[in-house]
C-alpha cells in the first residue's frame, strides 16, 4: 500500500491561515503588529530571494516587515550597532541577519548580538540552552525543526513513546530535532535516537524508526529496506542532483532530490514527506509563528 503523503506546502498554509487570524486578534486587543526586520549585506542574489520571500509571507499576514538592506563593505561594529538599535526598538519583535556576511565580519559575534528574546531563529546560544532545559523555559524554537515536529503532530503521528531515529549531527537540524522530541510533552515524548558519519550500522538503527528524520545531505542515503514497515519519514534533505527547464517559466531551474529514495520508500513506509513540498515550506512559516509568539511576549510583558 502506498504511504500517506505529507504535504509540507498544505500544512504550512494551515499554519498560516491561522497565524493570520492571530495577528488580527493581538491588533485588534492590544495594538501590536507584529515587526520583523530582515538585515541584508550586500547583494548575493540567493540572499535577496531569500529575503524577499520572507518578507511577502510577513507582509501577507499583516506584520510590519522591513528589509534593511546594507552595503557590502558595511563595518562590523556598525552592523552590531544597527542591531542594537533594532534590539532597543519595542516595535520591532523579530531580528533576521541574513547569512552568509561578507567575510570581513565575524557571523558568529553578530548573531550572538542579537537579543535572544527577538532572535527568532532561534539560534543564540541561550535559545540553544533553553530549549536544552526544556518546558516553559522554550521561547523559539529553531525553524526547520519546529517545522518538522509540526508535519509530525498535524500528520497524526503519535509520538509518545514513540521511536525516534534522527540521521544527521548538524546545530540547525538534526541536533535540535532530537531535543525536540525527546522533550516531556505533546507532540513528543518519544525514545531518540541520533544517527550520523561515526555511526556503525546505520540501516540497523533506522529499521527500529517509528519515525525517521532524515538530515544528511546525501541523496538516497536511506534505502527502502531501512524503513520500517508503516512509519513515518520526515525527509529534510535538499540535494541539487541536476537542472532541467520549468514547464511554468521556461527557465532552468534545479532538480531536487531528498535523503530517502521516495518512490520505493512510499511503498513501505506509513506516511511521508515529499521533496520539494514537504519540510522545505515549514520552515519560513515557522519563523513566522515565532515573530508573532514573540509579539504576544511583548504583550503580556507589558499588561
Ligand atoms: P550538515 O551537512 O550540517 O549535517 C549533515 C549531518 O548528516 C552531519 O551531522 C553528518 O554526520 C550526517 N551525515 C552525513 N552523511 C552521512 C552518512 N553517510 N551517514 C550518516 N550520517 C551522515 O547538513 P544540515 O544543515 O543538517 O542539512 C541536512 C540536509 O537538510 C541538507 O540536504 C540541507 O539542504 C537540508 N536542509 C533543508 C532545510 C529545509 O528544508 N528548510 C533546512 C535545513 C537543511
Amino acid at each position: 500500500m502506498s504511504a500517506k503523503i505529507i504535504s509540507g506546502k498544505d500544512i504550512a498554509a494551515e499554519i498560516k491561515e491561522e497565524l493570520k487570524k492571530e495577528v488580527e486578534e493581538l491588533k485588534a486587543s492590544t495594538g501590536i503588529v507584529p515587526g520583523l526586520v530582515t538585515i541584508l549585506v550586500g547583494a548575493d542574489p540567493a540572499s535577496i530571494s531569500y529575503v524577499t520571500a520572507k518578507g511577502k509571507t510577513a507582509k501577507d499576514l499583516g506584520f510590519n516587515s522591513i528589509q534593511d538592506d546594507q552595503s557590502e563593505d558595511l563595518k562590523e561594529d556598525d552592523l552590531l550597532a544597527l542591531i542594537d538599535k533594532y534590539n532597543k526598538d519595542d516595535s520591532i519583535h523579530g531580528i533576521l541577519v541574513q547569512l552568509p556576511l561578507p567575510k570581513h565580519i565575524d557571523e558568529k559575534k553578530v548573531l550572538n548580538a542579537i537579543d535572544p528574546d527577538k532572535d527568532v531563529d532561534g539560534f543564540h546560544p541561550v535559545n540553544v540552552g533553553r530549549l536544552m532545559i526544556g518546558g516553559d523555559e522554550v521561547k523559539f524554537l529553531p525553524c526547520t525543526p519546529a517545522g518538522i515536529q509540526e508535519l509530525i503532530i498535524r500528520s497524526g503521528m503519535e509520538t509518545n513513546g514513540a521511536e525516534v531515529v534522527v540521521v544527521g549531527r548538524s546545530n540547525i537540524v538534526g541536533k535540535p530535532i532530537a531535543n525536540i522530541m525527546l522533550q516531556k510533552g505533546a507532540g513528543a515524548n518519544s525514545t531518540v535516537t541520533v544517527v550520523h558519519t561515526g555511526t556503525k550500522n546505520l540501516d540497523e538503527h533506522c529499521k527500529r524508526a517509528d519515525i525517521l528524520i532524515v538530515a544528511a545531505g546525501v541523496p538516497g542515503l536511506v534505502k527502502p529496506e531501512w524503513i520500517k514497515p508503516g512509519a513515518c519519514v520526515i525527509d529534510v534533505g535538499v540535494n541539487r542532483v541536476g537542472e532541467k527547464i520549468s514547464e511554468k517559466t521556461g527557465r532552468k531551474i534545479a532538480i531536487l532530490k531528498g535523503d530517502v529514495d521516495f518512490d520505493a520508500a512510499k511503498e513501505i513506509a506509513g506516511s511521508i514527506t515529499p521533496v520539494p513540498g514537504g519540510v522545505g515550506p515549514m520552515t519560513i512559516t515557522m519563523l513566522m509563528k515565532n515573530t508573532v509568539k514573540s509579539a504576544k511576549m511583548l504583550a503580556e510583558s507589558k499588561k
